[in-house]
């Protein structure tokens, strides 16, 4: 590590710095100076920490298109002043809040890096200590004179993830993420090894775009789905797109009431895009005829897109106002990393 790096911790909340509530039991978030205390070796590092904090810490299940937005400000306008920042964030929403970075922050040259951890890092076998030592040191590695990781990840228990491959998939383990269809961009043993063959690189210069539409709406599809469940999301008012999560790699029922609704919902422009309900592999519309009607009637694959990056692709790119030839070319392109295109 580089002793002249400088880091901006942001923290916006989450387990890493809950502690129990005395009244109710249940953990609340507290204010990052309490976190420090718990992290003396935060002052041990050889590179500038500076921290920044929202005013009232929050549970990510609060996370909205607001918080985004404020993560993205306080890297844009520290982004000449430090080399690299560090979101801490709670795990629930983590993957959903790096895939927004990922699609605003364009061209980013410097590494973006989100953790949390299972346990409160007040606890005597938190994880949090670890996650967040070693995502500072990532923040602050570089090789040729330029940061080693440009882009947004997630770092959680010995590995580093581009942000928008991630899927939280659970409660219970330390490794509580995975990243099922790209292998890990690093893993910490007793060195950090970085598979560079995967890195992204900047085409241009930073450009940030915060504004998101949230006219959207997941559909998950099920044996025994009713006309009306259907009828109901697809008439939502002003819905403009829906991410539609099949059966295997793109499947879904054939019944003409289900087929006729989704293709009414087109001609009205409303964009369906869709993604497996499975956690690894890619949609592959027509390879069964199970899905051969999706791909006639113009519903978009999502390819290998998690849930989280399908979901917040669609509302950034609704939000830059694209019509509807755009935003097909757009979904299954790869704008930040987030799916494959030569599966
Ligand atoms: N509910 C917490 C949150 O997402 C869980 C965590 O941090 O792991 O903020």
């Amino acid at each position: 590590m580089n002793a002249s790096q400088k880091i901006l911790l942001i923290y916006t909340g989450g387990t890493i710095g809950m502690m129990e509530d005395p009244d109710t039991g249940s953990l609340v978030p507290f204010n990052f100076a309490q976190l420090r205390l718990n992290v003396p070796e935060l002052r041990r590092f050889d590179c500038l920490i500076d921290v920044v904090s929202f005013d009232e810490p929050i549970d990510s299940s609060n996370v909205n298109i607001d918080s985004w937005q404020r993560m993205a400000d306080m890297v844009e306008s520290n982004y000449d002043q430090y080399d690299g920042f560090v979101i801490l964030h709670g795990t629930d929403t983590m993957a959903y809040s790096a895939s927004a970075l990922s699609f605003m922050l364009q061209n980013i040259a410097k590494p973006v890096i989100f953790t949390g951890s299972q346990l409160p890092i007040g606890q005597i076998r938190t994880d949090g200590k670890e996650n967040l030592i070693t995502s500072i040191e990532i923040a602050a590695a570089t090789e040729n004179n330029e940061p080693i990781i440009q882009e947004v990840c997630v770092f959680f228990q010995s590995k580093l993830f581009r942000g928008n491959r991630t899927h939280k998939y659970s409660t219970e383990n330390f490794d509580a993420f995975e990243s099922a269809n790209l292998a890990p961009l690093a893993e910490a043993g007793i060195h950090i090894n970085y598979r560079r063959d995967l890195l992204l690189r900047p085409n241009g210069l930073l450009t940030v775009r915060k504004a998101f539409d949230n006219h959207v709406a997941v559909l998950k599809i099920f044996p025994g789905l009713s006309p009306i469940v259907i009828e109901g999301i697809l008439n939502l008012p002003d819905l403009r797109a829906i991410v539609m999560e099949t059966f295997g790699s793109g499947n879904g029922p054939t019944e003409s009431w289900f087929i006729d609704a989704l293709s009414a919902a087109i001609k009205r422009g409303v964009t369906i895009l869709n993604v497996t309900q499975c956690n690894k592999g890619s949609v592959d519309q027509g390879l069964y005829e199970t899905s051969e009607a999706f791909e006639s009637m113009g519903i978009i694959s999502g390819r290998d897109m998690t849930t989280e990056a399908a979901l917040v692709k669609l509302m950034y790119l609704l939000g830059l106002n694209y019509n509807a030839a755009d935003m097909r070319r757009i979904l299954l392109e790869s704008i930040s990393g987030e799916l494959t295109t030569n599966p």
